[in-house]
């Protein structure tokens, strides 16, 4: 397993709360609390236990902690399904203290509890996307959620591919840093794919390829091996003239699929094997076969055993793993072999494993395995913006070290 003794170079190149003195300091702290909500409460409480370590860190330091977030899509509109209440009651057990809570991240109410609240303490605001002025990234809501404290966190990555006020706008405002999630969320998805420890081994996946057409181009340029799976392996299947019946195809991506094949050949490694299904649910027939043989009215659904065994085989004495995509529609259980069997040999593989994007971090956990990978991106858009190699805006903004 990769643990924190394999560290590919460190060349975080910003400022973090580790570089800033914030002794008795209002500070205000853009984390990432999109979670989801069932009935009222947190679901899934990932992304709030990811935020600890920044909010410890400062609270150690005897900093007054104010948090903010946007949660879900409320469009710019005070929309109660979206309040951030739950989370402050999910964040209050997990940190064994009070959090206060203020029901506007702007304004009279927000300045009125960020001036009430005292050095240790933490408040945690309403949604910032109760304002169209988030998204829009606003000026005026930016200068308003400055005027709240002395200096600023941004812990949110998940949303640093957004240029927003609470993200981008603000953080030219005042002293703004990264938190430590941010930091080590960079340090994985830029730093291992800028100078991965060799061999390294990308895995695609995931239902297209025009979604994901960057990142197979830069991954194709940094990494040994690129193996591909998924939705997105049968793109590539056609443009090798192979028949896929039913299968979810892009038409209009076969021409670069091609290109690839051509250029990368050596490089791109894709199923030899498949399993296919009469129908896409979770009764449907199956059968493994061969690339090439798929009947008439079949689809692919998942990477065959063939196929698995060569991708273990390359992903043996790999040094850096990064993995992004699930290799069939692992949510039919029938279909998810493929997927599981490449999860587990990515655990097992000894290399530094990163895996990201919102599908294929679902399957890691239902798999049992998140324990075993040495990081798992709490981003989806934004890490796959990490990949492509493109800068985020709200990482940018922060000051150089
Ligand atoms: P991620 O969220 O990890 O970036 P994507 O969103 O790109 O991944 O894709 C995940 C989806 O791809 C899954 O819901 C899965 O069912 C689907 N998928 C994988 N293989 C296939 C396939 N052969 N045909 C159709 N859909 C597929
Ligand atoms: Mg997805």
């Amino acid at each position: 397993m990769g643990g924190f003794h394999a560290h590919p170079v460190y060349m975080f190149n910003k400022k973090t709360v580790r570089d800033i003195d914030a002794q008795g300091k209002r500070v205000l702290v853009r984390v990432d609390f999109n979670v989801p909500l069932a009935e009222g409460q947190v679901s899934d409480d990932t992304r709030i236990r990811a935020a600890i370590p920044t909010i410890e860190h400062l609270r150690a330091q005897r900093a007054t902690v104010i948090l903010c977030s946007h949660l879900g899509r409320p469009k710019g509109e005070v929309r109660p399904e979206f309040s951030l209440h739950p989370v402050s009651q999910s964040l209050a057990a997990l940190l064994n203290t009070s959090i206060g809570f203020a029901e506007d991240c702007i304004g009279p109410i927000a300045e009125a509890a960020s001036s009430a609240a005292q050095p240790g303490e933490i408040l945690l605001l309403e949604n910032t996307r109760f304002h169209p002025g988030e998204q829009d990234n606003d000026p005026e809501m930016a200068r308003q959620l400055a005027t709240l404290a002395d200096i600023f966190v941004n812990d949110a990555f998940g949303t640093a591919h957004r240029a927003h006020a609470s993200t981008e706008g603000v953080a030219h405002l005042l002293p703004a840093v990264a938190g430590l999630l941010m930091e080590k969320e960079i340090r994985y998805l830029g730093e291992a794919v800028a100078a991965p420890e060799h061999p390294f081994i990308a895995i695609l996946g995931g239902a297209k390829i025009s979604g994901k057409i960057n990142v197979i181009h830069n991954l194709l340029d940094k990494a040994d091996k690129v193996l591909v799976g998924g939705g997105m392996a049968n793109t590539f299947i056609k443009a090798q003239g192979h028949y896929v019946g039913e299968s979810l195809v892009e038409d209009n991506s076969l021409e670069t699929a091609r290109q690839l094949l051509e250029k990368d050949a050596a490089r791109l490694s894709l199923p030899t094997d498949i399993v296919i299904a009469d129908d896409f649910t979770a009764e449907a027939k199956s059968q493994i076969i061969p690339v090439g043989d798929v009947p008439e009215g079949w689809r692919i659904m998942d990477i065959g055993p063939q196929t698995v065994a060569a991708y273990t085989e390359e992903l043996q004495g790999a040094g850096t793993v990064v993995w992004n995509g699930p290799m069939g529609v692992f949510e039919f259980p029938a279909f998810a072999e493929g997927t599981n069997q490449l999860a587990q040999a990515i655990a097992e593989s000894g290399a530094i494993t990163i895996v990201g994007g919102g599908e294929s971090v679902a399957a890691i956990r239902q798999a049992g395995l998140a324990e075993q990978i040495t990081h798992i991106s709490t981003g989806g858009g934004a890490a796959l913006e990490m990949l492509e190699g493109k800068t985020l805006p709200g990482l940018a903004a922060l000051l150089d070290k």
